[in-house]
């Protein structure tokens, strides 16, 4: 897929990797709908995009993906403004286990919203022109971690539905490819979450093995995940792909073995 002219909407598009996306999008000149809760985030975030990029190529949604009305709403405003979808990036997500259910809703609960919204636009079966979705899990999936259960579970839980989904899409001929991203530590806000009690809650006592990690595996920043990103959205090859991203190996793909009958 060429990124010219597509449209993207980007939950979560406010600030980290997020935003990185977005820029990258936008460069490539895609039209980009940041998808956020935060408001003063969002809104400051499209001033510099629209300083860098021209004004009405990007517009900032209020949202919490959380609401199911809002996010409805979120993919509707975003094909007024724009005329259609082409590109879905459920990037929005949480580090929390003290709220760990807030969790769930928001990482994994929201993300299957989001996906199945973005069939109803961009779906053949829903009689449109078919396009791509990015599910973003997190090397959390494949690396077990004492400090966080609830966010690793919901990790594995992107994985395993968007593989179904992307089998899905292939068997349904529904003109969408879903792939998975998966990051290893980033240069975040996020990442900083890790240090708060009312993120952590009780977990918050392993925080010096989560930091020793971070310091064993090294930090990427946003812009070598927006990397990655492009490749799964442009690369008409991938769908069900689980791509990951780490400081020593770089963007590289899990592999999956064939079930033996
Ligand atoms: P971040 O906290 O920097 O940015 C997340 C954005 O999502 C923020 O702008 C926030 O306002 C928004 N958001 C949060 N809850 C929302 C909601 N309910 N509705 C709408 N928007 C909401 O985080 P990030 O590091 O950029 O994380 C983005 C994604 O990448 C997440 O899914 C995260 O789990 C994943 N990830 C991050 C890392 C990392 O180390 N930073 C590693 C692997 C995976």
């Amino acid at each position: 897929m060429a990124l010219y002219r597509k449209v993207a909407l980007v939950t979560g598009g406010a600030q980290g990797i997020g935003r990185a996306v977005a820029e990258a999008l936008l460069k490539n000149e895609s039209k980009v709908a940041l998808v956020d809760l935060n408001t003063k985030v969002g809104e400051d975030c499209k001033k510099v995009l629209d300083q860098e990029f021209g004004e009405g190529n990007c517009i900032f949604i209020q949202c919490d993906v959380a609401d199911r009305g809002k996010l409805k709403d979120a993919f509707e405003t975003t094909v007024e403004k724009f005329g259609k979808l082409d590109i879905v990036i459920n990037n929005a997500g949480i580090n929390n286990e003290k709220n760990w259910e807030k969790t769930i809703e928001v990482n994994l609960t929201s993300l299957i919203k989001g996906t199945y919204l973005a069939l109803e636009h961009m779906s053949k079966e829903y009689g449109k022109d078919g396009g791509v979705i990015i599910n973003v899990s997190s090397m959390a999936a494949f690396l077990h971690s004492p400090h966080q259960p609830v966010y690793t579970a919901t990790k594995h839980g992107v994985i395993g539905f968007s593989r179904a989904m992307a089998d899905a899409a292939e068997e349904g001929d529904y003109g969408v490819r879903i792939n998975v991203l998966c990051p290893a530590f980033v240069d975040t806000p996020l990442l900083q979450s890790i240090e708060q009690e009312d993120n952590m809650g009780k977990f918050i006592k392993y925080k010096d093995v989560f930091k020793e990690k971070i310091h064993k595996y090294g930090v990427l920043q946003p812009s070598q995940i927006a990397e990655g990103m492009l490749k799964l959205i442009t690369d008409s090859g991938l769908n069900g792909a689980v791509m990951k991203i780490t400081c020593s190996k770089g963007i590289h793909f899990h592999t999956y073995e064939p079930l033996s009958a």
